[in-house]
């Protein structure tokens, strides 16, 4: 189309520049010869007027010299088409001479052109051009000079004609030949203007190609011109352009594939709305945090938000005209998400769109409600022995100490809070440790056997004292793990300590250590008082414990399953736990062997 298009206007401007040059020229051409011709026969005239005849005219008397002049007369050479009259005008405007003789002795003024005859014999030079329509058109130049004797009175006159019939045949002639050269030049020139118009646009057709192809999308094109000129320069100027073009789009879709892997693998939800809150972007944490299936994103934010939040709205947040902020939506399961804001703002225009963030402050709501809880606890467990130990003090204080037996068995009472106290700070102490990395873990070759045994000789009084009864069963092959002698051997304590605990008196308690699945395990059973179902994902959290008065009177801090996990954990096993009310628990540790 472009090609079409540029092609012909060219062809036809320059056709019609072409043309009209032509036609100027033409014009110009044969005016130039009409006139140099026409002065050509006036001068003609003149030199035969007033060289040739003039010459042989007698001063007097040209009526009685006819024959003489008309001797004369036909003897001057003359051109085709010359013709030359003698008139005397004062024999009524006869013809006495002529070079054609029928015209001899006729009337000059009938003849010949009567303004020129009669202007002459007022002694003046007379030229006209008259046109012949008799013959063709075609013009007669007359000229009409006065002939004067000595007194200076007119005697005759000299009359020439110039036929210009040949003349104008001439120049027909040569304007049939400049229109034919016209013709030719013309349909060169349209050729020319054709070759020339293809090799313009030619090149730019096929640029206007490559931009057709590269506006789809293939910046592979290259437009081929071997020129050097400034079609040639546009073309290497439209290759360059190209390569910078593709250059730039690859590095900008670089630039959002990666930006759309961050996007999309944030843990972190992430929406985009635009100013008339459209779901522009999510991400598919978005979806996960709230619950989502693809399908609700065909709604508006509005719509979607308000199953949420309220205050969460695009309209809401608008509403309060500020640039970020923040709010929380709560679940019925406990779950807390941290919704960020921004809203986007062309110049101080009111907010064209919005990015929200959302974060999962679940976790961090559970640690910072676990960190109250715990510092609760810690105050309540020692508060009870101070309130004791004060209490006691106070009484022996006031007197108790006098009453010895009395004495000894409060002293015996502070001396057992005071047990409590250090244990509970013992275990903190401890749980602190392992929480901050600061315990020191002495990792070697350990037999399970050996401390479970260590173990069962500390508590065989406790035991004993119990009347419970006690059976260990054991493999006979080694059970050697990687791990921590000291640590181990506190978790058989606590789990064994518990058993004692929580089974009552002539209870039985079954321990076993054997090999499974390459682990060694060692499983403590009783009898006893079980832990409810509802407790028994609790019983490793710090302070939990299913009867808080009683694990008190057994001396518990509430702390040493706590430890327990915590200890396995860090030997990278595992610890089970079975239980029913009133029948009795079991729990398991599993080591990896060595
Ligand atoms: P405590 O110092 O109170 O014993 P633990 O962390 O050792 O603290 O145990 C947590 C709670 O788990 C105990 O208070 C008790 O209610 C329950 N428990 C632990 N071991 C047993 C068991 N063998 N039988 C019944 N209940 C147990």
């Amino acid at each position: 189309m472009l090609k079409s298009s540029i092609r012909w206007k060219f062809i036809s401007v320059y056709f019609l520049l072409v043309f009209v040059a032509m036609i100027i020229v033409g014009v110009f051409i044969t005016k130039e010869f009409e006139s140099y011709y026409l002065n050509k026969s006036r001068l003609d005239l003149q030199t035969i007027s007033l060289n040739s005849i003039k010459k042989f005219l007698p001063e007097n008397n040209l009526y009685e010299n006819r024959e003489n002049i008309q001797t004369h007369l036909i003897n001057i050479p003359m051109q085709f088409g010359y013709e030359a009259f003698i008139i005397d005008p004062n024999r009524d405007y006869e013809i006495i001479a002529s070079t054609k003789n029928i015209f001899i002795n006729k009337s000059a003024i009938k003849n010949l052109n009567e303004i020129a005859i009669l202007k002459s014999a007022n002694n003046e030079i007379y030229e006209v051009d008259i046109t012949d329509k008799k013959d063709n058109n075609s013009k007669v130049k007359h000229m009409a000079i006065p002939y004067l004797n000595k007194s200076n009175e007119v005697i005759g006159i000299i009359y020439t004609k110039a036929n210009l019939k040949d003349i104008y045949e001439i120049l027909k002639n040569s304007r049939t030949i400049f229109l034919k050269g016209t013709l030719v030049a013309l349909f060169i020139t349209i050729i020319l203007g054709f070759v020339m118009s293809t090799s313009i646009t030619k090149p730019i057709n096929e640029v206007t190609k490559i931009a057709e192809k590269m506006a789809k999308g293939d910046f592979d094109q290259r437009v081929n011109v071997n020129s050097n000129d400034e079609i040639g320069q546009l073309a290497d100027m439209f290759n360059i352009l190209t390569s910078k073009l593709k250059l730039t789009l690859d590095e900008i879709s670089s630039e959002k594939e990666k930006l759309d892997v961050i996007i999309s693998s944030m843990a972190d939800g992430l929406i985009a709305v635009d100013g008339d809150a459209n779901i522009i972007h999510y991400n598919p944490s978005f979806l996960r945090m709230l619950n989502l299936k693809e399908g609700h994103m065909q709604l508006d934010y509005d719509k979607l938000m308000l199953k949420f939040s309220d205050k969460l709205t695009y309209k809401s947040i608008k509403e309060l005209n500020t640039h970020k902020g923040s709010g929380i939506i709560e679940f019925k399961s406990g779950k807390a998400l941290k919704a960020t804001y921004t809203t986007l703002r062309k110049g101080e225009k009111e907010a064209s769109g919005l990015v929200l963030v959302l974060q999962d402050i679940t976790e961090n709501r559970r640690l910072e409600l676990m960190r109250r809880e715990f510092v609760a606890n810690v105050s309540h467990e020692l508060k009870t022995p101070i309130t004791t130990i004060k209490s006691y003090t106070e009484t022996l204080l006031d007197g108790a100490l006098e009453e010895e037996e009395l004495a000894k068995n409060f002293l015996n009472v502070i001396n057992g809070e005071s047990d409590r106290m250090a244990r509970l700070v013992r275990d903190l102490l401890q749980l602190s440790h392992m929480d901050n990395k600061k315990l020191n873990w002495n990792f070697e070759k350990v037999n399970l056997h050996h401390i479970v045994i260590d173990v069962l000789k500390k508590l065989d009084l406790k035991i004993k004292e119990k009347n419970q009864k006690l059976e260990y069963e054991y493999t006979k092959k080694m059970v050697y793990v990687n791990g921590d002698k000291d640590k181990l051997e506190q978790v058989v304590l606590n789990l064994v300590t518990n058993a004692i605990k929580y089974t009552p008196e002539n209870g039985e308690i079954n321990l076993k250590l054997y090999t499974k699945n390459s682990k060694g395990i060692f499983a403590v059973k009783d009898n006893g008082m079980g832990i409810p179902k509802e407790s028994l994902g609790r019983i490793f959290e710090r302070f939990y414990r299913v009867d808080k008065a009683r694990s008190r009177d057994l001396g518990g801090t509430g702390l040493g399953l706590s430890i327990v996990k915590h200890i396995i954990d860090e030997h990278k096993g595992k610890i089970a736990v079975r239980s029913k009310v009133s029948e009795g628990s079991e729990f398991k540790i599993l080591l990896p062997l060595i």
